[in-house]
């Protein structure tokens, strides 16, 4: 596929014809390309507002007949997020969740209902002639600098907590509450300057035909989303989402990581074009999905799928899988403020084991944090990605971890269920982490309930720690999988969701790769097999380093299946083992990389241009 069109038009005036009324000009914005596919239709512009401050010189007058209505655009932001607040207090309780959190959104409701806060914005809106969403920036900012100016560490921290609720009612009054996602009727192309992956788990395949954001990588979990829901996307756009209207016509290429705004009537034939000939491409694709992912000289891997819920099973073995290999199981906990309760987790773990017909099953517990919040984790962290995340959690949640590995035992009774860890870092965690689970199995037995008494157990090497005691690791556990995504980000210290630098995030760097090789080698020293779970199984220029290192199995979103056996089927693994050999010694990783995509050039000419969307940007 050529860039060549797309560009063209993009530097041409965009000039209508004399009859037609004046078009505004074509302009093309380069991404991230994070998931493939083609999207065109009317932009939305999707902005969560965030308190800020204002400079004098930006307060705009507003006429006097417009006072009395932005005084009740306050009025119905205050009541919207009154009952948002209510409603999820409620659920709260229903769920039975911790007190701490329900106190801190009954404190929340108890802002809102402030009624200083309701006059001084009023007075603001009426003394000043300022709309409602200034008068309440300009209140809430007042109030901050108070807070700030306080000694007293726990008022200073209250500060947090007005700014979560002044939040929540701006976003009330400008119409871009999280309801705006889930209320969309036609489909659109959805502009955002962010998507929390929780925003992006409620968006409606349907509905939404592609988005585009500011900030993100391809690691990030919008990203990883984004794939899973078919939902071709650019992330790391700049500058396009304050030149972008509702309404605008708009074209997302998911797969060379443009946008192109207002385009001409060639640049959308140009796409109608391309997204029929990837039509075409995925249905050739598909004609091998049934046979074995084998390099040509006989070395057979299991590819697998990452999930995020229930999948439709008939679809992931079209697709060509051969189990799930990650099933992401904070996502049943993301958008529902009840923690998902035993019965609920089993339900849903037996249903997919039962699905997936005697293939493997690979249940991760779950992942809460880093990017990816529950609504009962109220977490104000510096650093997420180091904080409380996944394990971390247990020390204030201890029956998350009970909640689910007894769900997954019994599940496991249903179909071949696995069960993996992630974010571990030593041995004492991991010690612990079996140690419930014998507990977990124990209750059950004395209750009667029957069980997989032999579930097979793994843990996810995403830390570099662990990767280094991979050889103690291997001895306690069935398994490894290898989580790319974070095992990258903490072993060069790179924030995966950061576009600024991601440039540095390097999958290819020696430091990763050893990393890999060590963990290959204490795996199969100890009789166990290693997966690679991460994106950088789905990048068919990383295929023949991890090939070449030995890994065993890899699991990608469904979408990458195809033309990653594809890649496999077309090598030699003595050709991938002389690229990983190569990428280890110091100064000839570039080399390797060269290699790699030459190799991918001649093996698979046809993918090289489309499917294939790199991982490192
Ligand atoms: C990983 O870190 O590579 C992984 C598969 O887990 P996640 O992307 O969910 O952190
Ligand atoms: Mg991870």
């Amino acid at each position: 596929m050529s860039k060549s069109v797309p560009e063209k038009n993009a530097r041409s005036s965009g000039s209508a014809g004399s009859r037609r009324p004046p078009q505004k000009k074509e302009v093309l914005f380069h991404g991230i390309p994070v998931s493939p596919g083609i999207a065109m239709g009317p932009a939305r512009r999707f902005g969560q507002s965030e308190i800020h401050a204002i400079k004098p010189s930006e307060l705009k007058r507003i006429p006097d007949s417009q006072v009395e209505q932005e005084v009740e655009l306050f009025y119905s932001a205050i009541s919207k997020t009154e009952k948002e607040l209510a409603s999820l207090t409620d659920k709260m309780n229903k769920g039975g969740v911790d007190e701490n959190t329900t106190d801190i959104l009954e404190a929340h409701l108890l802002i809102v209902q402030d009624k200083v806060l309701h006059n001084d914005v009023i007075g603001r809106i009426r003394k000043n002639h300022i709309s409602a969403e200034q008068a309440l920036n300009l209140t809430i900012r007042h109030y901050l600098d108070v807070f700030s100016s306080m000694k007293d560490p726990y008022l200073k921290e209250r500060a947090d907590d007005v700014k979560d609720v002044a939040n929540r009612i701006l976003n009330n009054m400008t119409g871009m509450s999280r309801s705006t996602l889930e209320s969309l009727t036609d489909p659109v192309v959805l502009v955002a300057k962010d998507l929390t992956p929780s925003d992006t788990a409620l968006l409606d395949r349907k509905k939404v035909l592609g988005f585009s954001i500011e900030n993100g990588s391809r690691t990030c979990h919008s990203a990883i989303l984004a794939r899973s829901m078919k939902i071709p996307a650019v992330v790391g756009m700049q500058r396009l989402y304050d030149k972008v209207q509702d309404g605008d016509s708009i074209i997302i290429d998911g797969y060379l990581g443009m946008v192109i705004l207002h385009p001409e009537e060639e640049t959308r034939d140009f796409y109608r074009e391309k997204m029929a000939r990837e039509k075409e491409l995925y249905f050739d694709l598909l004609k091998e999905s049934r046979l074995a992912a084998e390099t040509l000289d006989g070395y057979r891997l299991k590819i697998a799928a990452n999930v995020d819920g229930l999948q439709d099973a008939g679809e992931l073995f079209s697709l060509g899988a051969e189990g799930i290999g990650l099933y992401r199981t904070e996502y049943l906990y993301m958008n529902s403020a009840m923690m998902p309760s035993e019965e609920v987790q089993f339900g849903v773990y037996r249903k997919l084991a039962e699905s997936m017909k005697g293939e493997d099953v690979v249940i991760r517990t779950q992942d809460i944090g880093g990017d990816k919040n529950a609504l009962f984790t109220s977490y104000h962290e510096a650093n997420p990605f180091l904080g409380m995340r996944a394990v971390r959690l247990y020390g204030e949640y201890p029956n998350i971890f009970k909640t689910q590995i007894r769900a997954a035992l019994r599940a496991a009774a249903f179909g071949c269920i696995r069960v993996m860890f992630p974010m571990v870092t030593c041995m004492s965690e991991l010690n612990h982490l079996l140690e419930l689970v014998e507990t977990c199995k124990n209750e059950l037995r004395k209750e009667k309930i029957p069980f997989d008494e032999h579930l097979k157990l793994g843990v996810m090497i995403e830390i570099p720690s662990a990767a280094l005691i991979a050889d103690e690791m291997a001895k306690k556990v069935d398994f490894f999988s290898i989580g790319t995504n974070d095992l990258i980000q903490y072993t060069l210290a790179v924030d995966r969701t950061n576009e600024r630098i991601s440039s540095l995030y390097d999958p290819a760097h020696r430091a990763v790769l050893r990393l890999i090789a060590m963990t290959v080698e204490a795996a199969h020293e100890n009789g166990i097999p290693v997966a690679v779970c991460g994106e950088m199984a789905a990048a068919p220029e990383f295929v023949p380093f991890l090939i070449g290192l030995g890994v065993d199995e890899l699991s990608m979103s469904p979408v990458s299946i195809a033309a990653i056996r594809k890649v496999i089927r077309r090598i030699r693994r003595s050709d991938a083992e002389a690229i990983a050999r190569k990428a280890l010694k110091e100064g000839q990783t570039a080399d390797a990389m060269r290699e790699a995509r030459k190799l991918l050039e001649r093996a698979v000419p046809d993918l090289v241009n489309v499917i294939s969307h790199k991982i490192e940007q």
